[in-house]
C-alpha cells in the first residue's frame, strides 16, 4: 500500500483496447489498496500527426502556437482513460498539466518544470480518486501553455513522483524494460535487471529513447527509483536506481543517435578567446554543443568542428554566419549525414581495452570514425549515418555476446 505514479506512453493508449488494458492495470493497482496517479501521453502517433498538420499551414509556426496545438494530444488521452476507469467502476478524474499544478519556465516547445503545486492533486487523492494527469505540458508565467520537449511525459511522471513523495514510479511502455540496445533493431539485445541513474542518463542522452533524459536527470536529483516495464506483457521490468549490484557487465548498452549535425568553421584565428566567441553565440540560443574537435593550426589559423542536435543545426549555422567576422570570417560548413553511436557502462572505468574493442568492431566492418569523445562511463563515435545500424550490431556483438 502506498502512492504509486504510473506513466503510459503513446503506444500503450493508442486505441480502445489498449486504453482498457491500461485502465485494468490502474484498477488492479488501485484495488490492491494503493493511491494511484496516472500520467499519459498522446495516443499513438498523435503528436507527429499534429506536427504534420501545423506544417500544412506554416513552414515556420510560432513556438507558442505549436505548444497550444501539441498539448491537445495528451488532453484526449486523459479524458478517454478516465472514462474507461469509470466504466470499470473506478472513481477517477482527469487533470490537464496546468490543473495538476505544473509551472514551467518560458521556453516554449522545450520548457522545464519549475515547480508543481500539488494542492488540487492531493485533494482529489484525499477523495479516493485515481487522478489521470496529462503528461508533457504545463503553464508558464504568462499563463501560456508550454510543452516539455519530445518524450516529455516521462519527465512529468518523475516530477510528480518527486513532488508527491510517491513510493514507486512505474514507466509502462511497449517493450519489457531497458535493453542492451534497441530490441526492435537488435533482436539479440538482452533486458537489464537494473541500471544506475548515471548509466541510464548517458544512454537516454545518447539516443535510447526508452526514457527521456530529463526524466532520468530528475529521478537522480530527487532519488526517485524508476521501474521501466511493459503495459502489454506483465513481468518485472528494469529498475533504474542510484547503485546496482556488480553484474560483471563491462558495458550496459549501445545507443544510436541520428539527431546530430556536424558544423565546421574553417580558418579561425589561433588566438585566445576565439572558442569563447563561437560557443557563447550558440549558448545564447540554448544550443547544446556536444563533441568538439580543434584541428592543429595551419599557419595562424585552426579549424573548429563540433556537433549540435540536428534540430538546432539551421539556427546554429545562421547565427554563426551572421557573426562570422568576429572569428575570422572563415567558411561555416554543415554536414547532416552523420550519426553518433555510443557505448555506456560504469564497468569501463576499471577496465582497459574497452575503446580498442569498440574500434576493432568498427574496423572489422570497414566503418570509418570521424570523431570520438569519451567520458568515464561512455565512448561515442561519429560515423556515416548509413553505417550506423551495422555499427550498433557489430559493437553489440563484440561486448554482449
Ligand atoms: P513510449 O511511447 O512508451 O514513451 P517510446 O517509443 O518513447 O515509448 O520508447 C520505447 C521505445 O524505445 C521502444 O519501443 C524501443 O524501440 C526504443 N528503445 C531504444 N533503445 C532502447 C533500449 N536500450 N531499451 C529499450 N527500448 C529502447
Ligand atoms: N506526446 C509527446 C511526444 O510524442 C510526449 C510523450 O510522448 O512523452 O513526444
Ligand atoms: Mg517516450
Amino acid at each position: 500500500m502506498g502512492l504509486i505514479v504510473q506513466k503510459f506512453g503513446g503506444t500503450s493508449v493508442k486505441d480502445r483496447s489498449r486504453i482498457f488494458n491500461v485502465a485494468r492495470i490502474v484498477a488492479n493497482t488501485r484495488n490492491a489498496g494503493n493511491d494511484v496517479v496516472v500520467v499519459v501521453s498522446a495516443q499513438g502517433d498523435t503528436t507527429d500527426d499534429l506536427i504534420a498538420k501545423a506544417a500544412e499551414i506554416s513552414s515556420n509556426p510560432s513556438d507558442r502556437e505549436m505548444d497550444m496545438l501539441l498539448s491537445t494530444g495528451e488532453q484526449i488521452s486523459i479524458a478517454l482513460l478516465t472514462m474507461a476507469l469509470q466504466e470499470l467502476g473506478v472513481s477517477a478524474i482527469s487533470l490537464t498539466g496546468w490543473q495538476a499544478g505544473f509551472a514551467t519556465d518560458r521556453a516554449y516547445t522545450k520548457a522545464r518544470i519549475r515547480r508543481i503545486n500539488t494542492e488540487r492533486l492531493e485533494s482529489e487523492l484525499a477523495r479516493n480518486r485515481v487522478v489521470v494527469v496529462a503528461g508533457f505540458q504545463g503553464l508558464n508565467r504568462n499563463d501560456d501553455i508550454t510543452t516539455l520537449g519530445r518524450g516529455g511525459s516521462d519527465t512529468s511522471a518523475v516530477a510528480l513522483a518527486a513532488a508527491l513523495h510517491a513510493d514507486r514510479c512505474q514507466i509502462f511502455t511497449d517493450v519489457e524494460g531497458v535493453y542492451t540496445a534497441d530490441p526492435r533493431k537488435i533482436p539479440k539485445a538482452t533486458k537489464l535487471k537494473e541500471i544506475t541513474f548515471d548509466e541510464m542518463l548517458e544512454l537516454a542522452s545518447l539516443g535510447a529513447q526508452v526514457l527521456n533524459n530529463r526524466s532520468v536527470e530528475l529521478a537522480k536529483k530527487y532519488g526517485v527509483e524508476l521501474e521501466v516495464l511493459s503495459s502489454l506483457n506483465p513481468m518485472p521490468g528494469t529498475i533504474v536506481k542510484e547503485e546496482t549490484k556488480v553484474e560483471g557487465m563491462l558495458i550496459k548498452g549501445v545507443a544510436k543517435d541520428e539527431n546530430v549535425a556536424v558544423i565546421s568553421i574553417l580558418e579561425v584565428p589561433d588566438v585566445p578567446g576565439m572558442s569563447f566567441k563561437v560557443f557563447s553565440l550558440l549558448a545564447q540560443r540554448n544550443i547544446n554543443v556536444d563533441i568538439i574537435l580543434q584541428s592543429s593550426g595551419r599557419g595562424n589559423n585552426k579549424d573548429l568542428t563540433f556537433t549540435v542536435p540536428l534540430s538546432d543545426a539551421q539556427t546554429a549555422v545562421s547565427v554563426l554566419e551572421e557573426n562570422k567576422n568576429r572569428f575570422g570570417g572563415g567558411e561555416v560548413k554543415l554536414a547532416t549525414n552523420f550519426a553518433k553511436v555510443s557505448i555506456v557502462g560504469a564497468g569501463m572505468q576499471s577496465h582497459s581495452g574497452v575503446a580498442s574493442t569498440m574500434f576493432e568492431a568498427l574496423s572489422n566492418q570497414g566503418i570509418n570514425i570521424h570523431m570520438i569523445s569519451t567520458s568515464e562511463i561512455k565512448i561515442s563515435v561519429i560515423i556515416d549515418k548509413q553505417d550506423a545500424d551495422r555499427a550498433v550490431a557489430a559493437i553489440h556483438d563484440a561486448f554482449i555476446h
